[in-house]
């Protein structure tokens, strides 16, 4: 696929570390990060300062199992917390990672909702990370959620859903799809969600794509702390819809920013650290976003040489020298920008002037 070569499927059934009295000491069973992700199966016997090298801690965070891969490698480990690590004694250890690599298949999963337009919203998030709760359930949560809202509404997008493991299933769905590519309008990648941080929107590659300027004209509406990033090749699936050949129109919303929050990539990031007032705000963002997205139409005034006489419709004050009403300033703002080359976005831009006070 493309430049990459899908790895063999993995099955893990289960893995252990036992000491001499035949106790497990790390055990698969009571949380799948204790092994590495894409072991290759092992069944051996060391001392302790053997089996130390394959072990993976956080000794700044010692109650917190590290999640570890090593995909495209041909290598084993285990992860556990820098306390269990400390309470290993010296000892002969039993070994067992068992586990299989099969020609098999990359899964991911698709949604398609069809719209009036055959124009799509691309929503892409990345299902590889085994108990993890922002990174990247919450993005796997918000997707589907906002799947099930959008079947049952009237859309103007075809909006797609797609659920695939980081990097290789982008990688493999994007030639698998490359001739309706051109269909895809606006795209977000969605993770790390559900923490209580700020919002961050990271631009897609083009930088002023409809959907870049959207979010940050939505964010800035909103208020609160929120930032906006620029693209960089870097990060989750933006950087495969973003590589130059394809140069979608895809950003990328999260919360806190991945590798900045301490739990990332460990056992921390639970349910605990998903916040349910922070995940329904994002949600209530994407919300926006496509509502926005939906109803962004260009317009052509039919009254476009000189200013149309609003107060002969009912539509202006009818006292003199009051000051504006926002909703009147916007009609004026519309009306002027209503010449079939500005979109409503582009006029709420010109106009600074909220969107959903249009
Ligand atoms: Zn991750």
């Amino acid at each position: 696929m493309l430049d990459w070569t899908v790895p063999m499927e993995w099955n893990i059934r289960d893995a252990w570390v036992k000491n001499s009295r035949g106790e497990r000491v790390i055990d698969f069973q009571r949380s799948n990060l204790h092994v590495v992700g894409y072991s290759r199966p092992v069944r051996t016997r060391l001392s302790l300062a053997q089996l130390k090298g394959r072990l993976f801690t956080l000794p700044e965070h010692p109650d917190w199992i590290p999640y570890r891969t090593t995909y495209y490698t041909d290598e084993w480990g285990f992860c556990l917390t820098h306390r269990e690590f400390l309470a290993l004694e010296e000892d002969e250890y039993e070994v067992c990672v068992d586990a299989s690599f099969e020609p098999g298949h990359l899964t991911y999963g698709e949604c398609l909702l069809p719209g009036e337009t055959d124009e799509e919203v691309l929503v892409s998030s990345h299902i590889c990370h085994p108990s993890l709760g922002n990174d990247n359930l919450s993005g796997v949560v918000i997707a589907a959620f906002l799947g099930r809202h959008l079947a049952a509404r009237p859309r103007r997008y075809t909006y797609r859903l797609l659920f695939a493991p980081g990097t290789i299933g982008a990688i493999t769905w994007l030639p698998l799809n490359e001739s309706g590519l051109g269909r895809i309008a606006h795209g977000l990648v969605l993770t790390c969600l559900g923490d209580a941080g700020p919002l961050h929107y990271k631009k897609s590659r083009r930088g002023n794509a409809t959907i870049d300027r959207a979010m940050r004209h939505l964010l800035a509406a909103r208020g609160g702390a929120h930032a906006i990033l620029d693209f960089s090749p870097t990060g989750y699936d933006e950087r495969q819809y973003g590589s130059p050949g394809l140069d979608l129109p895809v950003g990328r919303l999260t919360r806190t920013l991945p590798g900045r929050f301490p739990e990332y990539h460990t056992s921390g990031d639970d349910l605990d650290l998903v916040r349910p007032t922070a995940l329904a705000d994002s949600f209530a963002v994407c919300l926006e976003l496509f509502e926005l997205l939906e109803e962004n139409r260009t317009y052509l005034s039919q009254n476009p040489k000189g200013e149309p006489q609003l107060g002969r419709r009912g539509l202006y004050h009818s006292v003199g020298g009051r000051p504006q009403e926002p909703e009147e300033l916007a009609m004026l703002w519309v009306l002027n920008l209503a010449d079939g080359r500005h979109t409503l976005l582009d006029i709420a831009e010109r106009a600074s002037l909220p969107w959903f006070e249009q």
